[in-house]
């Protein structure tokens, strides 16, 4: 059977261009890029021009970039490390209640640690009102972080304007854009940004792999102790073939960012006007036009989000419901709860994630079995019994 892959939000497929990037740091140029001779000297360029690779697709510096074992690690080296270098100055953190667990519960943790964080709601969309974010900040405000577009909706957050508030009232801002790199156009100055993270995984790169982009002058405790790679801000021996294998994805995408967008939008948008049509009782989450390109997001009332994944793997189709760290809990998605969905419509929720090797007879022969497969677990469904009782 051919497989039909729509989870890109949990990560994707290595592209071709990174690994054939990455092979030969497997093979001859195996160095450590902090050694001296010529096996280390050929690791240390890989890894420089994977760098200035990086800066360049996000229109930064390279020596503001730092290269991590991935999304999470940014994330917790950003917001930790920003609230320790800045303990003397407040204690007072703002982010959003739709944040990425990495980002939420860091926060958590630092509330242990003796800081205050003030979590914002979001619009039924999802969207952070940037007046929001500016009535919170007080004089301890040492920091904002909110995400540049969602993981389970594909809201795409105003971040220019909050990195506009940040800088006018000197707070450091951090945005967790891990799914917007290689998805949209993403530039550190344009959003006011002094650190923003990305992960290898979710743009064709390899897993465990990240970078961490922290502007110049930026007061960032170091979260890594112990060697000098990365100019003494992060130790460990450098994952060479991961980063290289990074960069060379990220340019993919980032040349032909807007063909693609293009190429997904359109399959996104067949795709949500025709669940929304084929099936009753359903409705679309997230924002219709800031959305993320290749995210679809659906509840089909009387459901559950659970028995509609396994009935679309056993047709051969991966999706998710919610999001991939929270699946195997039975809580319903925080996203989903805060834009303002009751639990039980909250459950039955879909999320279908499209990268460009998604073709338009995928989309069709989702929008054949997706309209069955809803039928049949309505049919068992008590839920749906008692509605039709009730609404004869
Ligand atoms: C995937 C993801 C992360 C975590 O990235 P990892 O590289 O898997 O640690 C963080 N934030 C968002 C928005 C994500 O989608």
């Amino acid at each position: 059977m051919n497989r039909i892959y729509m989870d890109n939000a949990a990560t994707t497929a290595i592209s071709p261009e990174a690994l054939a990037a990455m092979l030969p740091c497997f093979g001859q140029n195996f160095g450590n890029a902090s050694s001296i001779h010529s096996t280390g000297r050929d690791a240390r360029k890989a890894l420089e021009e994977s760098r200035r690779t990086i800066a360049s697709c996000l229109s930064a510096k390279p020596n503001e970039i730092y290269f991590t074992s991935g999304g999470t690690e940014s994330d917790n080296w950003a917001i930790k490390g920003a609230a320790f270098a800045n303990r003397k100055k407040g204690n007072h953190i703002i982010t959003s209640q739709i944040e990425h667990h990495a980002v939420l519960h860091t926060c958590e943790w630092l509330e242990k640690q003796g800081f205050e964080v003030t979590y914002l709601p979001v619009d039924e969309f999802g969207l952070v009102n940037p007046a929001d974010v500016e009535a919170a900040i007080t004089d301890k405000t040492i920091l904002i972080t909110i995400m540049a577009a969602n993981n389970e909706i594909g809201t795409i957050q105003p971040v220019a304007e909050i990195g506009k508030i940040a800088k006018a009232h000197k707070v450091l801002f951090h945005c967790d854009a891990v799914q917007a790199v290689g998805a949209i156009p993403v530039n550190v100055d344009d959003w006011n940004v002094d650190m923003l993270s990305l992960s290898g995984h979710k743009f064709h790169g390899p897993k465990g792999v990240g970078a961490l982009y922290i502007r110049t002058g930026s007061r960032v405790d170091n979260f890594m102790h112990g060697g000098a790679q990365e100019r003494n801000r992060r130790a460990t021996t450098e994952n060479v073939p991961a980063i290289v294998g990074m960069a060379a994805a990220l340019f993919h995408a980032c040349a032909n960012l807007e063909e693609k967008a293009c190429k997904l939008m359109m399959m996104r948008d067949r795709l949500i006007e025709g669940l929304l049509k084929e099936i009753p009782h359903t409705r679309l989450n997230g924002h219709a036009m800031k959305r993320l390109p290749n995210n679809v997001n659906i509840s089909f009332r009387f459901i559950e989000g659970e028995a509609l994944l396994l009935r679309l793997d056993l047709a051969g189709i991966a999706g998710s419901s919610g999001s991939a760290c929270t699946s195997g809990s039975l809580d319903p998605s925080h996203v989903l709860l805060a834009i303002g969905l009751p639990h039980e419509i909250a459950h039955g929720s879909l999320r279908l994630s499209l990268s460009d090797t998604n073709t338009e007879e995928e989309v069709d022969e989702v929008l054949k079995v997706l309209p069955q497969i809803v039928k049949t677990l309505r049919d068992m469904s008590p839920l749906y019994e008692q509605y039709l009782e009730e609404n004869k």
